[in-house]
């Protein structure tokens, strides 16, 4: 029974008005904020040190998709290297613009390297770790002036990890003087919002204008960052940055880093996301990448690799051909994609099907661009393709696959290639 007639809503992700930053290197500029896009950040786990290392591993992950990228920068010897990566990546024309990572000496490195200050691009500043007692304003304090002096923009970057001790107990006696104490969580995520805030508005009186100030506060709990980050979201119009810290390894740490950023990223809460996976023995840094732009496309915010719908297979499924045959396409459009950027403008937003039997095979089908029924159980053995809704063909023997991915190829030439842009409709 309907009772209204007015249609379903759609679904479509809020929007939290934000102050925009820029973070810049050259001649590119990544904005954050102010109705951007929701940028995708990530961080090397090399030795900066290392700069050969270093430069690769972040060359490996803008290549991979990262739009910024964060490295540690803890020592004499990593402040030092950090022109060099800089150099090396622009050698390689990889224009990324550079984090600083600073925890317990940013203050002296800032002050002692200009030239690692300069070649950054932001700096990733610690409430937490910068400092005890009286040390903590002034150690601050330096690192706000570096920023001031190079014109960076920075991120206060709380993590409950490293929270203000002094705060948390300041505010822990506070709440024992209360008529009814709150439960120690409300008081621990108020402790990580006010640390932000406070800082923030140390760093403005400083003289850093309000939008060269990023905030993220992480927690590891999906529960917990949704209720920090719908409050701090809801207290500031500084751009935050999102991202579930210490999510863990592969599975565990992809579903929650997806949980939790998906419903903040839903509330309009969230301009730049790292997913900060812990990388399995063997596997690639650049994962934690993939995820994050996964995270961001699943979502509708905006589209990174041409999105291949599957079907899971059943007991009608002959054979594993459509899961090699999905694995196949997946593989092959996401290797293309660094050179299909910039020679088909628009690839992205293709939407290629391959289903296992003709139950859902064709209808699937026909919604994507271009899809593939492969024949189930008790079917003939030919897989027809639909191309733009309409059964253009049918694939049989023991190619399918190939013959399937030269299609594929065939239709995005002609779709998004330079002669397809040219031709007036
Ligand atoms: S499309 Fe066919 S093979 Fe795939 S899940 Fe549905 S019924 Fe099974």
């Amino acid at each position: 029974m309907v009772d209204s007639d007015l249609p379903i809503a759609l679904a479509l992700p809020k929007k939290r008005a934000s102050l925009q930053s820029n973070v810049v290197w050259g001649s590119r500029t990544v904005t954050v904020g102010g109705g951007a896009p929701v940028r995708i950040q990530s961080m090397t786990n090399t030795d900066t040190a290392d700069a050969i290392g270093t430069a690769i591993q972040v060359k490996e992950l803008a290549l991979a998709g990262s739009e910024l990228v964060r490295i540690t920068v803890n020592t004499p010897e990593a402040a030092q290297a950090v022109p060099y990566v800089r150099e090396q990546l622009d050698r390689m024309g990889i224009d990324v613009p550079l984090i600083g990572d600073f925890h317990f000496n940013g203050h002296r490195l800032l002050t002692d390297f200009p030239e690692c200050a300069q070649a950054l691009s932001k700096y990733r500043i610690n409430p937490g770790n910068v400092g005890k007692g009286d040390k903590r304003d002034r150690q601050f304090g330096q690192m706000i002036e570096a920023a001031v002096r190079w014109n960076k923009p920075i991120r206060i970057g709380v993590n409950w990890g490293s929270l203000d001790q002094e705060l948390l107990a300041s505010m822990m006696d506070e709440n024992s003087k209360r008529t009814v104490p709150w439960d120690a969580k409300p008081v621990m995520y108020e402790a990580l919002i006010t640390s932000a805030l406070e800082s923030a508005a140390r760093a403005q009186e400083m003289g850093l204008p309000a939008h060269q100030i990023m905030l993220s506060c992480k927690v590891s709990g999906v529960q917990d960052l949704i209720a920090v980050y719908r409050e701090l979201g809801r207290r500031c119009d500084y751009p935050l940055h999102l991202g579930l810290t210490e999510a863990g390894m592969g599975t565990k740490g992809t579903v929650a880093s997806a949980a939790a950023l998906a419903v903040l990223l839903q509330d309009g809460i969230g301009d730049t996301i790292r997913v900060s996976l812990t990388p399995a023995p063997g596997e690639a840094r650049t994962q934690e990448v993939v995820i994050a732009s996964e995270i961001i496309q699943a979502l509708g915010l905006r589209t990174f690799v041409p999105s291949v719908t599957a079907c899971p297979g059943c007991g009608r499924t002959t054979s594993t051909t459509f899961q090699e045959l999905t694995k196949q396409i997946d593989d092959f459009l996401r290797a293309q994609m660094p050179v299909w950027r910039a020679s088909y403008p628009g690839v992205e937003n293709l939407k290629v099907a391959v289903m296992g039997c003709i139950v859902n095979g064709p209808g699937e089908s026909k919604h994507a661009d271009i899809g593939i029924s492969l024949p189930g159980t008790g079917e003939a053995p030919a897989a027809p393709v639909f191309i733009d809704g309409e059964k253009r063909m049918t694939l049989r023997g023991d190619s399918i696959a190939t013959d399937f991915q030269a299609v594929v190829e065939n239709y995005i030439q002609q779709r998004f290639g330079s002669a397809a842009v040219a031709t007036p409709n």
